[in-house]
């Protein structure tokens, strides 16, 4: 057909591209209406948990992704009005020590995780266990260790950030870094098996490394202050103080914190006093070592859930058999951090059990001691102030709209978190809502 004669095209020629435009425009609509959920909104749960105190009768307007105004009488002003009867409206969650590169143990051993997996499919399913994640009501993640899977956390930050995939506000630590001989998978010592973190020592080295992570993305570094690596594969230290003292020195001078895994009274107390921000685990931690934490404002995250879920794995019948050994301990170390007064975090190693099922460790954490009221306030402001995040965390004007809606009451019972109704992000609703 001639270029120069578009007056032959017939009237159903011409109809066509009019019919696919109108199907365009048709599949089109549930994106506009999703993007209508990103404009401004006025929430009116039963009550309000601002990260603090419950406030009943309290509505929100959200106002360009960001909280306008709280309280007893806010007007709509423009703003669509969502009704969310029996529910409370609170601060989106923030989790302190997820692996969005693992999944249950009971599923996949650790160690076939790191040495089989293709970085391929350990990418995938981060990409899905993100969305898990963000859908439980977790709008922000400190994610501590891609566990061999390189920088794969920062990717996936990166892709959640620029909106290619859903996923809540990331915190990535990258690869993280352990001493010279202690970390898995360890075989036969002729086999020079890849690390689920990077190997790492004395001056040098741990200078010229903790640069390294920090130009190539990560938010917070990770270093393992102990390890099982003991004669009869008991957890003992592993830096030095010296050392531990210098990767501080040098991820602060770039504005970063520093978080240490630790077990061990000996690696708690060189990490504390080498100054990290968290101490992660901290099962052996003596009266004395959370005394040193709280004199000097470290916070631990007790990571609960993951004891016990490896313990489950390892045959123990929860409520069936009697409690096992190591857990019993760790009920009387998390009493003595509480005693101590030490600042508890809501980390929970999510990833050792289902991404999603982030509200476990928070179950836990009331079981093992902690109100409830106390167990919100440390998933939310208390989180937000221990990772240094102002713009978050509570239900004030000029936050980060980053809100969820639970069924009941959750400062009464802690349980009611795993009941969302709404999930917003940034001002987008991303669960639940008028769409459903
Ligand atoms: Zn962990």
């Amino acid at each position: 057909m001639s270029r120069s004669a578009p007056s032959a095209r017939s009237a159903a020629g011409l109809a066509r591209p009019l019919l696919a435009a109108l199907v365009l425009l048709a599949a089109l609509a549930p994106t506009a209406a999703r993007a209508q959920a990103a404009a401004d909104w006025l929430l009116r749960p039963d009550r309000v948990f601002d990260g603090s105190e419950t406030h009943a009768g309290w509505s929100v307007l959200v106002r360009d992704g960001r909280i306008a105004a709280v309280g007893p009488d806010v007007q709509p002003n423009g703003a669509r009005t969502l009704d969310l009867p029996g529910t409370t409206l609170l601060p989106g969650l923030i989790e302190g020590h997820s692996h969005i590169l693992l999944h249950p143990y009971d599923e996949t051993p650790w160690v076939d995780q790191v040495l089989l997996e293709s970085l391929g499919e350990r990418t995938a399913r981060a990409v899905v266990h993100v969305r898990e994640t963000l859908m439980a009501g977790v709008t922000t993640a400190r994610d501590l260790g891609a566990e061999g899977a390189g920088y794969a956390d920062i990717g996936i930050r990166d892709a959640i950030e620029k909106g290619v995939i859903p996923g809540p506000r990331m915190l990535v630590s990258g690869p993280a870094m352990v001493t010279t001989g202690s970390y898995n998978p360890r075989g036969a010592p002729e086999w020079n098996l890849p690390k689920g973190a990077q190997e790492t020592d004395g001056v040098d080295d741990l200078i010229r490394v903790t640069r390294e992570q920090i130009g190539a993305g990560a938010d917070w570094i990770k270093v393992y202050a102990d390890y099982r690596w003991g004669p009869d594969g008991q957890a003992r230290p592993t830096y030095t103080q010296a050392e531990l003292d210098l990767v501080v020195e040098v991820a602060e001078s770039s504005g970063r914190r520093v978080v240490a895994h630790a077990a061990t009274a000996e690696g708690m107390e060189r990490a504390a006093r080498a100054g990290v921000r968290t101490i992660d685990h901290g099962d052996g931690g003596t009266a004395e070592t959370f005394a040193l934490m709280a004199e000097l404002g470290v916070a631990l995250c007790p990571t609960l859930a993951a004891g016990d879920a490896i313990s489950q794995y390892g045959g123990w019948r929860k409520g069936v058999d009697p409690e096992p050994a190591r857990i019993t301990a760790k009920r009387a170390s998390f009493r003595r951090a509480l005693d101590a007064g030490v600042e508890i975090c809501f980390g929970g190693d999510v990833g050792v059990y289902p991404h999603g099922d982030n509200v476990r460790e928070l179950e836990m954490m009331v079981e093992y001691g902690m109100s409830a009221a106390d167990v919100v306030r440390a998933a939310t402001s208390g989180n937000a102030r221990i990772f240094e995040l102002e713009d978050r965390g509570r239900v004030v004007p000029g936050l980060l709209a980053d809100l969820v809606a639970v069924r009941g009451d959750p400062t009464a019972d802690v349980s009611a978190l795993r009941r969302v109704e709404l999930v917003m992000k940034g001002g987008q609703i991303v669960r639940g809502g008028p769409e459903g």
